[in-house]
């Protein structure tokens, strides 16, 4: 089911809480997946590329993200390793509506987690899938991109079209 995404100013306190594990894994992980997904592919501008289930109003340890253009489940994700290298990456959030800034992060990671059945792996992403990884597992935590470019004293830009419809990143202050 598609449920409503939480966002800053209004549900910040939400946002900011630390999800709960998943311990059971009953009918109800499945459906929170399932309501993820449902969610995620419902936005088409932008298109997502990862969902928490915070977002949705559900703190528990559960995001869905794109990797290679195929959505996948993360149960209980623990990153084991980071790389010494960085890469900066301009994000947005759902939950920071028309908001992009760069971020720079660990360029690569190992992670652990679970499927939905409780299935254990243990894989190495880099590139856009790392990014998108450390991005949704920070709202677990109850972390938002622009806290990143608040300590990395970055900028934060809003999308505009001009006259002509051509769109013109904007700087403004930190929300
Ligand atoms: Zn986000």
């Amino acid at each position: 089911m598609v449920k409503p995404i939480l966002t800053i100013p209004k549900d910040d306190q939400a946002l900011r809480q630390k999800s709960q594990a998943v311990t059971t894994f009953d009918k109800s992980v499945e459906n929170l997946v399932t309501d993820l997904t449902d969610t995620i592919d419902a936005q088409t501008d932008p298109v997502g590329l990862g969902l928490s289930a915070p977002q949705i109003g559900v703190f528990k340890r559960v995001f869905v993200a794109r990797i290679r253009n195929k959505l996948k489940s993360f149960v209980n994700p623990k990153i084991t390793k980071f790389s010494q290298a960085e890469t900066s990456f301009l994000e947005g959030c759902f939950s920071v509506p028309e908001i992009y800034g760069h971020v720079i992060r660990p360029a690569e990671i190992d992670l652990l987690s679970q499927d939905m059945h409780g299935k254990s792996s243990n894989i190495h992403y880099k590139g856009v899938p790392a990014r998108i990884i450390q991005h949704e597992l920070d709202h677990l935590d109850g972390i938002l991109f622009i806290d990143h470019v608040h300590t990395q004293n970055g900028k934060v830009f809003k999308v505009e079209k001009d006259k002509r419809g051509k769109e013109q990143f904007i700087e403004v202050s930190l929300p």
